[in-house]
């Protein structure tokens, strides 16, 4: 495992010197209305040098944190008022009926600057007990109607194969046919702590999905690319789910690198993320407008299998809805008209005529 860098409030005008550091900081406290920095020493080199500046603006703290604007929430996706056990197990959310969330852990190896359940991670808690994964256990043995349970957090690969192994066998136990997807960022922030054994602990743990979380392809390193292919190889489908940020990916030809490479990768490019409206992430959002115009723009460039899905959850807990530009474009006549990715337009009857 890469070892971790925690720093708190004022960053180093010069902060090269933390990726030579031996021990590293350790964070302890954590800024009322802030987010302390975490990273590693790992994602921390690939950051320094030229060509860096999109992997700094996603681990470097910066002052444009501060702005507040209006409409920003704490809890954007409204995550807090969906909690069926507030009592016996916090961690479980369950806003779709065939879906539920458990949030295995607050630890994350590294503070994304954009994260959107910053009044969740790094919050010092730590993993959840057993006893709430026994509570959650119980809860989906009684609710057959739930097919997904999304283990995520903080991020879920922090806890250690063990854990990770007693969890997930609690939920296997009680529902055999549950379908698991666990969320990490530990592939693109350290690679190397996804081992061996914890890739064999998540493909006995099947079916089970790994989803992770990359943005640009500079973090689609050689040791990325190995840690990823260590679920591949044991069956363990992953995707991808990237975040839009300004400065850092709002470029047609950076998320054509990204993913294409995520794809060559074995990884599909799941969901394209339009930044949620967190305080201190106004910074990183792109406008609507300019994200339709990359969108559009990647689906002359990409095959339907890099491409992900540009969506946004509404803001205040109303679910994530698909941001697709608008390919439909009038219906007149008995027939729909489309517009196609190069500007020309199309048509198809609204309904067939059977005689
Ligand atoms: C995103 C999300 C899900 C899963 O949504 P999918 O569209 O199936 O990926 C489930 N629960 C919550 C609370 C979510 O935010
Ligand atoms: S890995 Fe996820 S939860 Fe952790 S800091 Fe990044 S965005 Fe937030």
């Amino acid at each position: 495992m890469s070892r971790i860098i925690g720093f708190c409030r004022e960053f180093p005008a010069d902060w090269r010197w933390l990726a030579g550091e031996k021990e590293g900081i350790r964070d302890s406290r954590k800024e009322p209305g802030g987010y302390p920095f975490r990273g590693t020493a790992y994602y921390l080199a690939q950051a320094a040098g030229r060509g860096g500046e999109p992997l700094r603006r996603q681990v470097i703290p910066s002052a444009a944190e501060e702005e507040r604007r209006s409409g920003e929430l704490t809890d954007p996706l409204g995550e807090d008022r969906w909690k069926p056990l507030p009592g016996a197990c916090p961690r479980l959310v369950h806003r779709y009926p065939s879906r539920a969330l458990f949030l295995l852990t607050d630890v994350c190896r590294l503070h994304c600057r954009h994260c959107f359940r910053r009044r969740f991670a790094g919050g010092g808690v730590g993993p959840a007990s057993l006893e709430e994964a026994e509570r959650t256990a119980d809860y989906l043995r009684e609710r057959p109607e739930v097919k997904e349970l999304l283990v995520s957090g903080g991020d879920p690969l922090t806890v250690g194969a063990g854990n990770l192994a007693e969890v997930l066998g609690r939920f296997r136990r009680a529902r055999p046919d549950l379908i698991l997807r666990v969320g990490s960022r530990v592939p693109a922030v350290d690679p190397g702590e996804l081992t061996g054994e914890l890739a064999e602990v998540l493909a006995g743990a099947g079916p089970l999905w790994v989803s992770v979380q990359f943005n640009h392809s500079r973090e689609l390193t050689g040791e990325a690319r190995e840690a990823l292919a260590r679920l591949v190889d044991r069956g363990v489908p992953v995707l991808n789910q990237a975040v839009l940020l300004r400065g850092v990916n709002d470029d047609p030809a950076v998320l054509e690198a990204l993913f294409q490479g995520l794809t060559a990768a074995r990884v599909k490019p799941y969901y394209l993320f339009q930044g949620d409206l967190v305080p201190g992430t106004a910074h990183f959002r792109v406008p609507l407008e300019r994200g339709w115009e990359i969108v559009r723009e990647l689906r002359r460039r990409l095959s339907g299998l890099a491409r992900p899905l540009y969506a946004v959850d509404l803001p205040g807990g109303g679910g994530k809805v698909p941001l697709e530009p608008q390919w439909l474009v009038r219906e007149e006549g008995g027939w729909y008209y489309f517009r196609g990715p190069d500007g020309a337009e199309g048509r198809y009857p609204a309904e067939e005529e059977f005689s």
